[in-house]
């Protein structure tokens, strides 16, 4: 299980276990949303790899505090193994106070110091960590270069109890299909538009049929908190809908790999991060 902060980089080194793209990545914080969990067959191990939303220190709105809750309540879900990605700056008191209480889960927890390429006294910052975590083993990677990412997958497998398998082997991921098309549609808004639009926007693909011997039919909607806002998302002239068309269409033909038709509609619903219907029907809310 990948834990740490806003940013760190949990969810790019996620696809680098995985060595494929799966998680979505942004440079804005608070990209993932829902959790995610990859499935990882190795030469007689298998690895449930899952990624949380970052552990949002306080929760602005409903939609926040839905993200921690699903952050915090993973840890307590028994995981074998904590992955803790952390930047290469130096950390706070509080955040170390915060980190500290992983290891009384009894978990081992390794300790991963991501972004190792970007300049920084890596060696300190990684010793100030763990004197406050007291983890299994201690990394310094780039997920980003997929470097040191080997060592890391070592070691986890190493750590792993011996069970039997808990999926099929093969099964790449238990999230459909859809749920990636969503959030590949959300990934490349939150590419092409300035903050305000990604956090006020949710996905949702209303369709999503396979074709015999034809491109699979997508159908997804966009929804966004303001007029003004689905104005912003639509553009001149629908300029800047078409360019999400475009490159949502392409990261989900890359993603299946096969051909696939993608209709993309933006619709209104009026603050629904903060309404519990809407978080329910987008997926946010059990
Ligand atoms: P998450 O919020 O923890 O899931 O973080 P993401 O995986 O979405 O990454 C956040 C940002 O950090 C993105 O812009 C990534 O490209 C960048 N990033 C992730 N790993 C690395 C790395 O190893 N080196 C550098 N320089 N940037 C990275
Ligand atoms: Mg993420």
């Amino acid at each position: 299980m990948l834990l740490g902060r806003p940013n760190a980089g949990k969810s790019t080194l996620l696809n680098a276990l995985l060595k494929s793209k799966l998680s979505i990545v942004s440079p804005k914080p608070q990209t993932t949303r829902h959790r995610i969990l990859g499935i990882l067959d190795g030469d007689g191990f298998q690895a449930c790899l899952v990624d949380t939303p970052g552990l949002i220190e306080n929760p602005k709105d409903p939609l926040q505090n839905c993200l921690r809750r699903q952050a915090m309540g993973a840890a307590h879900e028994d995981p074998d193994v904590m992955v803790l990605v952390v930047e290469p700056t130096a950390p706070t008191e509080a955040l170390l106070r915060e980190f500290s209480a992983l290891n009384r889960t009894g978990k081992p927890v390794l300790l991963v110091l991501n972004k190792a390429d970007l300049p920084g006294d890596h060696d300190r910052v990684l010793q100030a960590y763990a004197d406050a975590v007291k983890p299994a083993a201690a990394f310094k990677v780039s997920a980003l270069k997929k470097e040191g990412v080997a060592g890391l997958l070592k070691k986890i497998v190493e750590l792993l109890p011996a069970s039997p398998p808990f999926y099929e082997p093969g099964q790449y991921t238990d999230r459909y299909e859809r749920f990636f098309a969503a959030e590949i549609v959300r990934e490349a808004v939150c590419d092409l538009y300035c903050e305000e639009i990604p956090h006020a926007t949710a996905v949702v693909i209303e369709r999503f049929r396979e074709v015999p011997d034809a491109p699979d039919q997508i159908h997804a909607v966009l929804y966004v908190e303001r007029e003004t806002q689905k104005g912003i998302v639509i553009g001149k002239g629908g300029k800047a809908l078409r360019k999400l068309q475009d490159q949502a269409h392409q990261g989900i033909v890359d993603f299946l790999g096969r051909p696939a038709d993608l209709e993309l509609w933006v619709k209104v619903r009026k603050n629904w991060r903060k309404d519990p219907r809407s978080l329910k029907e987008f997926g946010y809310l059990p």
